[in-house]
């Protein structure tokens, strides 16, 4: 049973919700606050766990920062950006698998890099027949050949990653736990063609912020994790549906488990009994006896002050104020005709930094529409919609030539100004774990410690791990958490 609120209030369903008092059924009631991938692998956790699940979101689909919707301009179906994952991402495809979606992502090991003029580079694990070489050699033979960098930046790039290798995987105790990965980068001597076409293009846009604002053990988290622990945890994923076709299921996921979706609730604050909690929408209230906040940490922040006073309170909303957002631009173009047949790729030197060819990538959706995806980058963000339009364009034309030809039918610009939260160094103080200082309430979220950047991968395991904090409070433990992948071959000596 999907509960709509429209734009004038809808009474909800007695026969589903308790709006006061116990909850109709004997089960423990929780109520999530955010249906973005946070909110929703939590919910989906608790109802396997046997909970009665009541997940609100203030819009009215799922998703939250990583979905779709028909955009009015175009008359199209577009993801707010082109969203990828890795094989690294455990508790993402966890998450898919529980909802029965993991087969409508794309996997591919290749990356292909490409100069303004359409000289390419590929990279990826070296495969000849039955023939592999162990991590963290399996990247080597196609690095060591590509175009894009000089025999000077991948002498500069190998000793980086020799000692990107050493810098300790638990976040927070890098050798010097301020100095930014752009004095890290400085101080190892990386050339220009290095900084400026793997660090600050590849490095940087999977943490979407500029070097000199990126904590070191989060970039070495990033490239262990991409480009050395295995060729499958870096294999990249993309989705083959629009992203909130993924989530399509999740309704009845929670359904058939005794829950519910409740959309275009707007949760404005809540009140502890002392033995419950009462939820307060625009709409109406909703009791449970567990609540988990899965919001990003602006509308954290705006909540806090409608939760009852308690200790602790005004810490985390000190924490909550220590972070800043980042922007990411898509630009979405269709063509008349095709303007190339990579399915993706990384474009060097220019303003736009990647390619998705969402004719080749979704399945079914036809034309030739092709998005660009501008990263990290503010004074792009701040550009004036036809002048950003144009720009894309143009250099578009310089690494795919048929543009010029093409005529470009329809384009949508969307600009996501709060896209995701940085790393810079000291940011791991103020990521708070799930458990919150109000009774029965946890906090889930990707800017929650998770010990991932701002990705799906962190809100997943975010949601699991606030789902295995409501059930170790029930005195119930369970286990959500999908297990990291172990580095292979010699990563295995390493790790
Ligand atoms: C443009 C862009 C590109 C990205 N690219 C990638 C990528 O390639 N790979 C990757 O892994 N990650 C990417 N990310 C990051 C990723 O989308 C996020 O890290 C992740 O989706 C965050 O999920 P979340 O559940 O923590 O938060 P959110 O997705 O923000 O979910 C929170 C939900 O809470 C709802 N909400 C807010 N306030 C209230 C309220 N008061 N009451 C009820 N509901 C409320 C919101 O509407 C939202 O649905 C990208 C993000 C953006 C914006």
């Amino acid at each position: 049973m999907l509960l709509t609120y429209g734009l004038k209030p809808v009474p909800f369903n007695h026969e589903m919700l308790s709006l006061t008092g116990l909850p109709r059924s004997s089960k423990k009631t929780v109520t999530v606050i955010g249906g973005g991938v946070a909110g929703m692998s939590a919910a989906c956790a608790l109802a396997e766990a046997g909970l009665r699940v009541q997940l609100l979101e203030r819009r009215g689909y799922l998703g939250g920062r990583a979905s779709s919707y028909l955009h009015p301009g175009v008359g199209e179906v577009i993801d707010n950006c082109q969203h990828v994952l890795f094989g690294c991402c455990t508790n993402l495809i966890g998450f898919y698998r529980r909802i029965g979606v993991a087969d409508r992502i794309h996997w591919t090991s290749e990356m292909t890099m490409i100069e303004p003029g359409g000289r390419r580079s590929r990279l990826g694990p070296f495969e000849l027949g039955p023939v592999r070489l162990p991590a963290p050699l399996h990247g080597a033979p196609s690095f060591l050949s590509a175009k894009a960098f000089s025999f000077k930046d991948k002498l500069a790039l190998g000793r980086a990653m020799r000692a990107m290798m050493r810098v300790t995987s638990r976040l927070g105790e890098a050798d010097d736990p301020a100095e930014s990965l752009g004095d890290w980068l400085r101080r190892h001597k990386q050339t220009d063609g290095a900084m400026n076409r793997f660090w600050r293009l590849v490095i940087a846009s999977a943490l979407n912020a500029e070097i000199d604002e990126i904590a070191v053990p989060y970039a070495a988290k990033v490239i262990r994790e991409l480009f050395l622990n295995s060729a499958q945890a870096g294999s990249m994923g993309m989705s083959t549906v629009p992203l909130s076709g993924l989530y399509a299921g999740v309704t009845s996921f929670l359904e058939e488990r005794g829950g519910s979706v409740h959309l275009n609730a707007h949760v404005e604050g809540a009140a502890w009994d002392g033995a419950q909690w009462t939820v307060r929408t625009r709409t109406g209230e909703l009791a449970s006896d567990f609540v988990v906040v899965a919001l990003p940490f602006e509308a954290a922040a705006q909540l806090l002050p409608h939760l009852p006073q308690v200790e602790g309170a005004a810490e985390l909303a000190g924490k909550i104020s220590r972070h800043q957002h980042w922007p990411i631009c898509s630009v979405h173009l269709w063509f008349d005709r095709e303007i190339t047949e990579l399915e993706h790729a990384v474009l060097l030197d220019r303003e736009i930094h990647w390619m998705y060819n969402q004719s080749r990538l979704q399945t079914g959706r036809g034309g030739h529409y092709i998005e660009l995806v501008v990263s990290a980058t503010r004074a792009f963000a701040a550009l004036p919609r036809e002048q950003a339009i144009r720009q894309a364009v143009a250099e578009l034309a310089e690494f795919f030539p048929r543009v010029k030809d093409a005529k470009l039918e329809k384009v949508a610009l969307v600009k996501e100004v709060r896209a995701t939260f940085g790393v810079p160094p000291g940011i791991d103080a103020a990521r708070p774990t799930a458990v919150s200082p109000w009774p029965n309430l946890f906090l889930a979220g990707d800017w929650t410690a998770t010990g991932w950047p701002s990705t799906m991968e962190s809100a997943a395991r975010s949601g699991h791990l606030a789902a295995e904090a409501v059930c170790a409070s029930l005195g119930e433990a369970k286990a959500f958490l999908d297990a990291h992948l172990r580095p292979r071959g010699l990563m295995r000596l390493l790790a």
